[in-house]
């Protein structure tokens, strides 16, 4: 099939958000184009088939909402799905509403220049395709820019190597073999577990430990099912007007104004429930104040004490060195139990850091251990790093990677000034990583979706942020972060996982409820804050 050089729109990227815009341009009218790098869709449920991914929110509210027919038509089979479950609803969708005619696979943009006499994008393709656009929608995933330790010899190691968020397709068979993990952040504690299960030798290497709760996670049962099939509408408009796109009972209380009783008796009850929400947000003051933030963080040490039988071995699993909630706490599966098995080891890079890989294996400052497979499971440049991995210049040839040397700056976390007509779908700024990123997306997807609708009932050709617009905004995101502790803690929100990376908040901690509402607000009056001009008339 022949696709058009000149469009109204790209979009790039196929995952949730990709998928959704494709779709509701299309209704729109709007001739479209999807470039991803990836040969289906799914996004990070594409890329990511390491073992035991999986979501930790909870499948019949991790789903779009924009179709009360697919609602009713998909079943899941767990309380939270596993990645080949979640990768065939993505298939479905696809399938479904007929995605893939406009989806252009296998092919990477590469750069996008903005050609301000004619007001068009020109975005380029690693294929050699240039593509003429109105509008550039960038759904390229705030966790899809995978990232390996800076150490030495990652291509001197002899046996195979392998990133979390590269799994081969067939997967990958460690019977018998000498294995080490390599970080333990979510994808870590979720792939440990199993891959513990067909080592003869697991090591793992660990420079920080995670806060982990059990997950619980189960079949779900036909009747639950139903149950939720039958009030799916109220619940939708109750994840739109939620903190993180999850509904949970408001706290009211500080976790310092209850008995330590009391306190505790909720957070058991949190934890029996196996939600990620109900411990950090179970208390008003959980994610501001450290000392209400560590009695949470003590009630979850104690539950890996429990776990873990070697004392020592528990407390290097033990985080000390930041407020619980404030990395990207996990839900696991047997992750602490793990280290109770014989063939199981934990290195701590904090005492003996990593020197890098030799021939044989890893090095640290103290030992040398042999293996046949390395797991990095080091994560991802998030939020920035795909968008600065392209090219992307606007007015004046500036580059966003250069406008953002200091950190993102954009007005809602969906559009930057200098950058016309660009819309980044979960951006950085916006609530995104803090949500169900479902709920997130789909909010993103449905607002620039009106907003290129008005720009074309009103003879409209451009919008662009105003400049005053975007330091406002960078200006209370970062008040609103800062009255957190999330800038407390060495994290992939902040940046510090990237070395040379500027440390800034790249989230918007006000609220999923709010934020929509706001950005509803905005729009309805007259996009305050955006730039709108007439759309040129053809010479
Ligand atoms: P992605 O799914 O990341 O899709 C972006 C797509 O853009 C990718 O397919 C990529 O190949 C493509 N792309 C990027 N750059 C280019 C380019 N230059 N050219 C062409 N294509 C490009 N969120 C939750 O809410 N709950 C969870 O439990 C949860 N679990 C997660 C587990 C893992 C392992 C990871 C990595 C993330 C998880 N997330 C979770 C976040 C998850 O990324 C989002 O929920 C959601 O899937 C993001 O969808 P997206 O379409 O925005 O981005
Ligand atoms: P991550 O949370 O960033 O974890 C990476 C791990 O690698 C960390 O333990 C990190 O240690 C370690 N690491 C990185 N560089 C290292 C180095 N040079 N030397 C030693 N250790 C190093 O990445 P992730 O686990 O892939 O998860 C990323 C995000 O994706 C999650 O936070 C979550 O949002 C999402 N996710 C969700 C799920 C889920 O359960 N639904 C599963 C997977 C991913 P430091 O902490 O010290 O940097």
């Amino acid at each position: 099939m022949t696709h058009p050089r000149e469009v109204d729109a790209v979009i790039v990227g196929a995952g949730f958000a990709g998928m959704y815009q494709l779709h509701r341009l299309r209704e729109l009218g709007f001739t479209t184009r999807v470039f991803e790098a990836g040969d289906g869709v799914g996004g990070t449920w594409y890329w990511n088939r390491y073992p035991g991914a999986r979501c930790d929110v909870e499948s019949m509210s991790y789903s779009y909402s924009f179709s009360p027919e697919l609602e009713q038509d998909w079943e899941w089979t767990e309380k939270y799905p596993a990645q080949p479950e979640i990768l065939r609803y993505a298939e479905h969708v696809a399938d479904r509403f007929d995605l893939g005619r406009d989806i252009t696979f296998e092919t990477r943009v590469t750069s996008a220049a903005y050609d301000e006499g004619r007001e068009r994008w020109l975005v380029t393709t690693d294929t050699g395709e240039t593509v003429d656009t109105q509008f550039l929608i960038m759904a390229t995933g705030c966790l899809s820019a995978s990232k390996l330790p800076e150490v030495p010899g990652l291509d001197r190691f002899q046996g195979q190597t392998f990133h979390t968020a590269h799994w081969p397709r067939g997967g990958v068979d460690f019977t018998g073999q000498r294995v080490a993990v390599i970080g333990t952040g979510s994808s870590g504690v979720q792939s440990i577990p199993i891959i513990a299960s067909q080592a003869a030798e697991l090591t793992v290497f660990q420079r920080t430990p995670a806060f982990s709760l059990a997950a619980r996670n189960r079949p779900l049962e036909q009747s639950e099912i139903d149950q939720m099939k039958a009030r799916y509408r109220d619940w939708r408009a109750a994840q739109r007007a939620s903190g993180f796109g999850v509904p949970i009972e408001p706290a009211t209380k500080s976790a310092l104004e209850v008995s330590e009783a009391e306190r505790t008796a909720k957070y058991q009850g949190a934890w029996d429930g196996g939600t990620l929400t109900a411990i950090i947000g179970g208390y008003t003051d959980i994610l501001a104040d450290r000392e209400a933030n560590e009695t949470a963080a003590e009630f979850v040490r104690q539950k890996i004490r429990e776990r873990v039988t070697d004392p020592q071995v528990a407390e290097t699993l033990s985080p000390r060195s930041y407020p619980i909630g404030t990395k990207r706490p996990c839900l696991d599966t047997n992750y602490y139990e793990t280290y109770n098995q014989p063939h199981v080891h934990l290195v701590d890079l904090r005492k003996t850091p990593l020197v890098g890989l030799t021939e044989t294996g890893v090095a640290t400052s103290e030992d040398s251990y042999d293996l046949d497979a390395v797991v990095f499971a080091t994560g991802f440049d998030a939020m920035t790093g795909a968008l600065t991995a392209i090219d992307i210049r606007g007015r004046g040839a500036v580059a966003l990677k250069e406008k953002w040397s200091e950190g993102p700056r954009s007005y809602l976390g969906l559009c930057v000034t200098g950058f016309p007509n660009l819309f980044t779908i979960t951006g950085p700024s916006s609530p995104s990583v803090l949500s169900n990123m479902i709920v997130s997306i789909e909010q993103h997807v449905e607002w620039v979706s009106d907003a290129l609708a008005h720009l074309r009932q009103n003879g409209l050709g451009t919008i662009e942020a105003t400049a005053e617009a975007e330091d406002g905004w960078v200006a209370h995101v970062e008040e609103v972060g800062n009255a957190t502790l999330y800038p407390q803690a060495d994290s992939w929100y902040m940046g510090s996982n990237v070395p040379g990376k500027p440390r800034v908040f790249m989230a918007y901690i006000g609220g999923v409820g709010p934020y929509r509402e706001l950005c509803t607000e905005i729009a309805e009056n007259g996009y305050r804050g955006f730039a709108l001009t007439p759309a040129l008339t053809p010479a």
